[in-house]
């Protein structure tokens, strides 16, 4: 899964990495982002779209080799002319895309060649979940219907969820860039986005003296400050506000005041002097401060701290 431009990772490179690691079915949200992939991978591999074909724009699936995931019977009318591949998504309890029990009644795949059925689990992190067992009961029997077709219906946590889970294909995103499928149990991916905010700033600042917009932060002791050059336009979310951290020198810095668009605050007193100078980097992600511990500061997802990572940022890709 490479959606949402492979999880704000860079879908180029991401693509071209799965790719040659044998990766032959890639997965995206949008036409727009399966035209896009296409131009990179070139033909070959198999690129699903989940929004689907619209009237109007079915026939941009076809001139750019791309397979639409049927997720209703407007869909399936606006496919029907193109006499091309499509998958067909049913919805087994997620309410979101997908056909409904009601539509695959009336549903007749002639003469659309389908080449996959697919569905998605509501409640894939949470493994107690009774619906999980609900989902997966109701996908085998719609796969009954269609025993022809490849069946797909988890990403990264209901892999985890086991055997059962698994079918002929999977689609994981985030567990594919370090974020845990199993929140609440080791991580049993490794973290592989490292985040770096250069230090444009080291200051000494006076007790009582206060940190940022609204004075939010009020110094309890005389210290130390790290201004880091990474704020709330680069996607670190103004919610790390007082509840951040970073990393340097093997410890943990505390965010201190308010994250600003381009400027967030860190105490760095508990490090010696000489070990924080302009030009060095606190660490943002990685190895000591992880996505999901990110995630958890900010009250959000991993998924999210990944796609709201911004563009100014200089990637460098291993
Ligand atoms: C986003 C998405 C995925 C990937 O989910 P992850 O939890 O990131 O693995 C798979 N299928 C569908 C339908 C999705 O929307």
């Amino acid at each position: 899964m490479v959606k949402a431009d492979a999880y704000g990772l860079g879908a180029e490179p991401v693509a071209k990495a799965l790719r040659a690691a044998g990766c032959e079915t890639f997965f995206v949200a949008t036409l727009d982002e399966g035209i896009a992939l296409r131009a990179v991978l070139g033909g070959g591999p198999e690129i699903a779209v989940f929004n689907g074909p619209l009237t109007g724009s079915a026939g941009e699936y076809p001139a750019h080799g791309l397979t639409p995931v049927l997720n209703d019977l407007g869909q399936v009318q606006a496919w029907r002319r193109a006499n091309a591949p499509a998958m067909l998504h049913v919805d087994t309890g997620m309410s979101r895309l997908g056909m409904t029990a009601r539509e695959l009644a009336l549903f007749t795949d002639d003469p659309i060649p389908l080449v996959g059925l697919v569905s998605h689990l509501a409640c894939a992190d949470a493994p107690e979940h009774p619906l999980n067992a609900v989902q997966l009961a109701r996908f085998a029997a719609i796969k009954a219907q269609f025993p022809r077709l490849r069946a797909s219906l988890s990403a990264s946590s209901g892999i985890f969820l086991g055997r059962d889970y698994r079918h002929d294909l999977v689609r994981p995103g985030a567990a594919l860039y370090g974020v845990n499928p199993c929140p609440g149990t080791p991580n049993p991916m490794r973290q592989v986005v490292t985040l770096k905010g250069k230090i444009v700033q080291v200051r000494e600042i006076d007790r009582g003296e206060s940190v940022g917009y609204g004075a939010a932060h009020v110094m309890p002791e005389p210290g130390r400050l790290a201004v880091v050059a990474v704020g709330y336009a680069d996607g670190w979310l103004r919610a790390m506000s007082h509840r951040g951290s970073g990393a340097m020198a093997g410890r943990r810095v505390p965010l201190v005041g308010r994250v600003s668009m381009d400027l967030i605050t860190f105490d760095v007193s508990a490090l010696a002097p000489g070990q924080v100078r302009p030009g060095d980097t606190i660490e943002l992600l990685g190895a000591g401060y992880g996505v999901d511990e990110a995630a958890a500061d900010a009250g959000t997802i991993g998924y999210e701290i990944l796609t709201a990572l911004g563009a100014r940022y200089h990637r460098i890709y291993r």
